[in-house]
């Protein structure tokens, strides 16, 4: 690039340079037409004659160069210098060659010289002619070749020079963007603790560098999620099998009745109902993660769902002498996927049942708020969570009381799975609780237009 822009600029000037050069030449032309016009005259023997004194003109070197030609009317030639010899000069004339001013043009000699001509019409002593006055082009041309010379040395100095310092600019500039490949490379998915190193400078490299780190940091929190989530999740897998392993070992050792091995079968389905439940939510986890869950909207009354996620623990309820309580406008409607919303509410009042005493009360309200969202409420009269786990509690496989919780069947995924549910519709949960006195659950949707 560099090569051609000078190439370009090389050519404009020395184009400049001609035509500057030839101007001057025409100028010298026109003067020197009128100077011969001056000198010219007949001798006695009627033959023209230039006066000599013309050629001790100061500026006698480029006077040498001069070609004069003049020609009469009828176009026979009456006077030639002797830098012509008998050399024409610019050809036949035309008919109006001449007339009425100068005629400026490029011609050639015969023996190829090339040549800037001025002609023009004078009438001595009553005879017409046509004076022709010339000067080789020749140095400018000459001129314009040792330009070209330099030009073409200059250029390939520079071209030289500019490839050298590029090459070493590009090397120093992309250096840190080699070593950050380097390092890239290193970086493997057990060793996602390493960064790639960051310059002083706050250039795009850095924000490059610093892009690619937080990158790495996402990824290395992703990949720590996932592999506690995996260890986690063979972790409960194992408690049931262990469980239904034992049971059926122990029963097998002795002789039993029929009555013994029912109740052993029933523990046995016992766990595999458990951990059915526990692969279930897995199953919903990874499909949640891996964003596949498609979900089917519909618009379907808030309270009918609440009504319904609430019947299923009757028979719980009943057992453990609970009450719980339906409430709100029966008029609100709920646009999302049924299953799924239906999913979290119950998850929060199986919560609601199983920490909350026998005896306790169980509310459920549903509201709707001022700027059109809806929100329900879940109370329970258990031990109320403390401020430290509040955060927690969402998170997956997280117990605040690993034992009593793991003894209620939970495994800790209830919560994760309903948040899930309830953010990907836009909302969000919240947990008030006074340790001690319960805990509220507010599972908040925004406003949907129907359609
Ligand atoms: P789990 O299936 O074990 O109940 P969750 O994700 O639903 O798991 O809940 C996580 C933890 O939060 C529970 O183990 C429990 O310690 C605590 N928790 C949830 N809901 C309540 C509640 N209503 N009262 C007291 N503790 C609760």
């Amino acid at each position: 690039m560099l090569a051609s822009v000078l190439v370009l600029s090389w050519g404009l000037t020395s184009s400049f340079l001609f035509f500057q050069l030839r101007s001057q030449l025409d100028r010298y032309v026109v003067q020197d037409v009128e100077t011969v016009e001056g000198l010219l005259s007949y001798d006695a023997s009627g033959r023209l004659t230039l006066r000599e004194d013309y050629h001790n003109h100061p500026e006698s070197k480029q006077r040498l160069e001069r070609l004069v030609e003049i020609r009469s009317a009828d176009g026979s030639v009456q006077y030639r210098n002797e830098r012509l010899r008998d050399q024409m000069l610019g050809g036949n004339p035309t008919p109006d060659e001449g007339e009425g001013g100068y005629s400026i043009r490029s011609v050639r000699l015969a023996d190829g010289t090339p040549v800037r001509m001025g002609s023009r019409r004078h009438t001595l002593d009553g005879h017409s002619l046509l004076i022709r006055l010339g000067y080789s082009e020749e140095p400018i041309w000459a001129r314009l070749e040792e330009l070209a010379a330099a030009s073409l040395l200059a250029l390939l100095i520079v071209l030289v020079l500019a490839g050298f310092a590029g090459y070493m600019l590009a090397r120093r500039a992309l250096a840190p963007l080699e070593e950050m490949a380097c390092r890239a490379e290193q970086i493997t998915s057990e060793r996602l603790h390493e960064r790639l190193p960051v310059g002083e400078a706050d250039d795009e490299l850095g924000h490059l560098a610093r892009v690619f780190n937080s990158l790495l940091a996402r990824l290395e929190r992703s990949f720590e999620q996932l592999r506690r989530f995996t260890s986690d999740a063979s972790h409960e897998l194992r408690t049931p099998l262990t469980s239904i392993r034992s049971v059926g070992e122990v029963a097998l050792q002795k002789n039993a009745s029929r009555e013994e091995y029912r109740d052993t079968i029933g523990s046995m389905l016992e766990e595999v109902n458990r951990l059915t439940e526990l692969v279930d939510s897995l199953l919903t986890i990874s499909r949640a993660d891996a964003g596949s869950i498609q979900l089917h909207p519909t618009a379907f009354s808030a309270m009918v769902l609440a009504r319904e996620a609430a019947g299923l623990f009757e028979v719980l309820i009943e057992e453990k002498g609970q009450q719980i309580t339906v409430a709100g406008h029966e008029g609100i409607t709920v646009t999302g996927d049924r299953v799924f919303l239906r999913q979290a509410l119950v998850n929060i009042i199986h919560n609601a049942v199983k920490f909350s005493p026998a005896g306790g009360a169980i509310a459920v309200r549903v509201h709707e708020e001022s700027a059109g969202g809806i929100r329900v409420e879940v109370s329970d009269s258990g031990p109320g969570i403390g401020r430290e786990h509040s955060e927690k509690i969402f998170d997956r496989f997280y117990r605040v009381d690993e034992s009593r919780s793991r003894e209620a069947g939970g495994a800790g995924l209830g919560l994760s799975i309903a948040l899930w549910a309830v953010r990907v519709h836009g909302g969000d949960i919240h947990m008030l609780s006074t340790q001690g006195r319960g805990c509220t659950f507010q599972i908040c949707l925004p406003r949907t237009d129907p359609g």
